[in-house]
């Protein structure tokens, strides 16, 4: 997409000042959370409701995972559907019936909008409610958009959770509950439950959880910890009903991990020398896991243009506790509620940018020739072919990085590539 370029500096509340870009932007769209959302949710089923375009990008993010039988199919709009020829709603109701059929353990249908159903209006909220009261009792179905017009990348996260929500039930007034918003990988959840369960802290759910059968209930006493920082209107909407948002980093590297867990202990009441004791062995194992990549990682200097809104959370730990040099961290968007204890620990003085001017970006990113750069899949192989090594961000989703344990597995993602260059020079 291009629209005219603009840019301008505006002040953050605290940390970097921000400088904001609006022109061509080359980021995936919200369709590539279906496949991480769709290996979380194990009884649910995710129809995007596209093009062959669309098919095709599901294709290539879930890769390995084709011969799995994935929870994820395309209902392809024909060119009929597009010029307004057919009734769509008759055809997609044929084709959930023969998922339905196929897929008989499937509790929760997923219809996601994308651009070319936005384009000819179909309106899936309307399709939903139809074929949930058409298959009352055995399957409900949802719809939610994705599409490249409304969203990017991890965005589709958003979108998906913020429509399951209605499905939340209520919890009763005066029952306290932490809830931990957006997707964690099942090892990291069993390991945040283990954790959270030597603290004293429960009862404590996830969102969006294994089993959509098993939703957490929300209500005023349910305290929010998210582990993600690109879910604004879940966080949003989830606080309208009630809940509280506990302020922290997020549970990337040893300090983001302390700090969000600490800052869930300390509003459940737990006291700092029961915390301590009880995530020492997780600290140590992870400072010594970490000790080989920061040596390996120091003083290198890395560069992110905006793809995953993980940039600033990730430039964070990198830089405080990998010891990389932060040229530039630029993310689509900064929510200044959600990001302000991030940008607390960045350094004052590093470039942030928010949004893309693409050439811009791309001219600035030549000129300063950085050791790394983190980018969306499109961009690898162009900068790879002028001399720059790359880290692809989609890996950030698609890896379990979340926590003590997984600290460095994370400075691993980053150092994989700077060892191949330097193999590839010797
Ligand atoms: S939803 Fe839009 S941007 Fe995404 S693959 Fe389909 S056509 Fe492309």
């Amino acid at each position: 997409m291009t629209v005219a370029s603009l840019s301008a500096t505006v002040g953050a509340d605290i940390g970097p000042k921000i400088n904001r870009e609006r022109g061509q932007r080359q980021v995936f769209c919200g369709l590539a959370g279906i496949v991480w959302l769709h290996r979380k949710i194990q009884d649910a089923f995710f129809l995007v409701v596209g093009s062959r375009t669309c098919a095709h990008l599901l294709q290539s993010a879930a890769g390995v995972m084709i011969f799995a039988e994935p929870r994820f199919a395309t209902a392809i709009l024909q060119e009929r559907d597009l010029a307004g020829l057919a009734d769509c709603n008759q055809e997609l109701d044929r084709v959930v019936g023969e998922v339905i059929q196929r897929r008989p353990t499937i509790k929760t249908l997923f219809l996601v909008g994308s651009c070319p159903s936005e384009v000819i209006k179909l309106d899936l909220h309307k399709a939903a409610e139809r074929l949930s009261e058409h298959y009352r009792d055995q399957v409900r179905v949802i719809a939610y958009s994705a599409s490249g017009l409304e969203t990017t990348f991890t965005q589709g996260e958003d979108t998906c959770l913020h429509a399951l929500l209605p499905e939340l039930p209520v919890r009763p007034e005066g029952e306290r509950s932490l809830l931990i918003v957006g997707t964690l990988p099942d090892v990291v959840e069993d390991q945040f439950k283990r954790l959270f369960g030597e603290l004293g802290i429960g009862p404590v759910e996830f969102l969006p959880p294994r089993h959509l059968a098993d939703a957490p209930a929300v209500g005023r006493n349910t305290l929010l910890l998210l582990a993600q920082p690109f879910l604004s209107e879940t966080a949003r909407a989830l606080q309208k009903r009630g809940a509280t948002l506990i302020p922290a980093p997020y549970p990337f590297g040893i300090e983001g991990s302390r700090a969000w867990f600490w800052a869930a202990a300390k509003t459940w009441g737990v006291s700092r020398e029961r915390f301590e004791a009880v995530i020492a062995p997780a600290v140590e194992r992870a400072a010594k896991g970490l000790s080989r990549q920061r040596d390996l990682l120091a003083g290198k200097r890395i560069w992110f243009l905006p793809d995953s809104q993980l940039e600033v959370p990730i430039a964070r730990f990198l830089h405080r506790e990998c010891g990389m040099e932060l040229i530039e961290v630029a993310t689509p968007f900064l929510d200044r509620q959600l990001i302000a204890e991030e940008l607390a620990l960045l350094p004052p003085q590093v470039s942030l940018t928010e949004g893309q001017d693409l050439e811009q970006q791309l001219v600035r990113l030549r000129a300063a020739r950085p050791d790394l750069t983190v980018c969306g899949l499109g961009l690898a192989n162009p900068l790879e072919a002028k001399g720059l090594r790359t880290k692809w961000s989609i890996e950030l989703v698609f890896t379990p990085i979340h926590g003590f344990d997984q600290a460095a597995d994370l400075a691993e993602l980053f150092v994989r590539p700077l060892l191949r260059a330097e193999r590839l020079r010797v």
